[in-house]
């Protein structure tokens, strides 16, 4: 079987909160499943060919990095967009994720998006920061992570978000209750932490979803994951989720 490939734009400048933690998850569980899987970090200089990518990783960056990585994540929109539309697997965070709509209103300049996404990004009061729990379709069990972000999302109407907020979660922006995105095989969260030790069901999510892409078996074998679950319960009980 050829390797999974996990290709992870631009590790250098966004990997905040160990946001390269997502990638490590990724790989270990196809490891332990003796699934063949490789990573790809691209660098900003870096050229990459989309066609050979099975999960693309976007972590995410303070408004400094972004401003950094702009040019270089515009340089592959084009591609990027055909990759998503062709159900390529992403899972974007935070920046990252701020990256897929139109664009980012910082206070005093807009970075222009990917448009992979239907949304826009507006740099509000204060920061929404904070343990943060997830009610979504593609868990049995809350998602768990921390927020810190200054940026308010909204999506486009019809679009889905990865989930509604639970206990003082703020998530897209502190008002309409939606945390993320998900569409079909894109997911765009603003949970760091990194997000995937702690909830296993969407890491195996995003494996069996890009397994099923390129035509081989999405049944994954089962794992002991009660290292990880005992780490979910402990975050949903800090966060008086039972
Ligand atoms: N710079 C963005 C914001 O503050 C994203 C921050 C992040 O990735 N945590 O909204």
């Amino acid at each position: 079987m050829k390797p999974l490939n996990i290709v992870h734009l631009f590790p250098e400048l966004l990997n905040l909160y160990g946001d390269g933690g997502n990638v490590m998850t990724l790989r270990r569980r196809c490891e332990w499943r003796n699934i063949p899987v490789q990573v790809t970090e691209v660098g900003m200089g870096d050229s990459i060919d989309f066609s050979s990518a099975d999960i693309v990783f976007i972590g995410g960056g303070a408004d400094r990095e972004q401003l950094i990585v702009k040019d270089a994540m515009m340089s592959r929109k084009a591609d990027l967009s055909s990759y998503v539309a062709d159900a390529g697997v992403l899972l974007a965070v935070c920046g990252g994720y701020q990256f897929l709509g139109h664009h980012y209103a910082m206070d005093d300049v807009v970075v222009d998006g990917l448009g992979i996404v239907d949304m826009e990004t507006v740099r509000g009061e204060g920061r929404l920061i904070g343990n943060a729990v997830v009610q979504s379709d593609i868990s049995d069990i809350p998602v768990v992570g921390f927020e810190n972000h200054g940026g308010r999302t909204t999506l486009g109407s019809g679009v889905a978000p990865f989930g509604r907020v639970l206990a003082q979660t703020r998530g897209n922006n502190g008002e309409d209750g939606g945390e993320g995105v998900h569409q079909d095989n894109l997911i765009g969260t603003y949970l760091h932490g990194p997000l995937l030790p702690k909830n296993p069901q969407v890491a195996d999510h995003l494996i069996s979803r890009a397994l099923e892409r390129r035509g081989d078996s999405a049944e994954l074998a089962p794992l002991d994951d009660a290292v990880e679950l005992e780490a979910n319960r402990i975050m949903l009980h800090r966060l008086g989720v039972f």
